[in-house]
């Protein structure tokens, strides 16, 4: 069966590979795709839903979406659905360093620092029939960066499972138990 990734990010496409390793899966450009879906929704599973749809709609094949996010508690879940703009819609005026260093900054003195990232995954099929999942990983945040692997806010991730930060960690060792694995492991349960 062939799928296309909904996503111009290498590194999920390469984890859907990974997971979905008995499906041939496109990259969006190698389907057709080039343009751009607008993440408009307020929750996880609307934004992969917004970007499944309009790319099986526009391929004709059947389109894997996720979208996905940091949560801190004592943030009251932020920045969550905002995480790749965090610092562009949060930061006070004149900032200019990126966001890691805001969440740092929003997080001293704070003592509770438990977060998990979540993410949402979601199979769309041209008809509009929709397969989707949810995974989570819990852990807290760190009061200064750990490691070089990864991206986004890795270094900054101290992994309960792994017992070290995201930064820290191989990415076999992450995908095992990362909030991606995990929603694209339950939904390949359901295929
Ligand atoms: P999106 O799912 O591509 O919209 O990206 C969400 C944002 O959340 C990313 O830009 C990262 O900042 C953050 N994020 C999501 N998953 C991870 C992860 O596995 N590690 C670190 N940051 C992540």
């Amino acid at each position: 069966m062939k799928l296309v990734a909904a996503t111009g990010n290498m590194h999920k496409l390469k984890e859907m590979r990974e997971i979905f390793e008995d499906f041939e899966i496109l990259s969006a450009e190698e389907a057709g795709f080039f343009g751009d879906v607008e993440e408009t929704g307020e929750t996880f599973l609307e934004n992969a839903r917004l970007k499944a749809h309009a790319v099986a709609a526009q391929t004709g094949l059947p389109a894997l979406a996720d979208d996905s996010g940091l949560c801190v508690d004592a943030l009251g879940g932020r920045p969550g659905v905002y995480s790749a703009r965090y610092s562009a819609l949060f930061a006070p005026k004149g900032w200019t360093k990126g966001n890691r260093a805001l969440l740092l900054e929003e997080m001293k003195g704070i003592s509770d620092r438990s977060a998990h990232f979540s993410c949402a995954v979601v199979l769309a099929y041209p008809d509009g029939r929709e397969l989707c999942a949810e995974g989570r990983t819990f852990g807290h945040i760190l009061t200064e960066e750990r490691g070089e692997n990864g991206f986004g806010y890795d270094s900054l991730f101290f992994s309960d499972d792994l017992r070290k930060s995201f930064g820290e960690a191989e990415e076999a060792e992450k995908n095992a138990v990362s909030h991606r694995g995990r929603a694209m492991k339950a939904l390949r349960e359901q295929l």
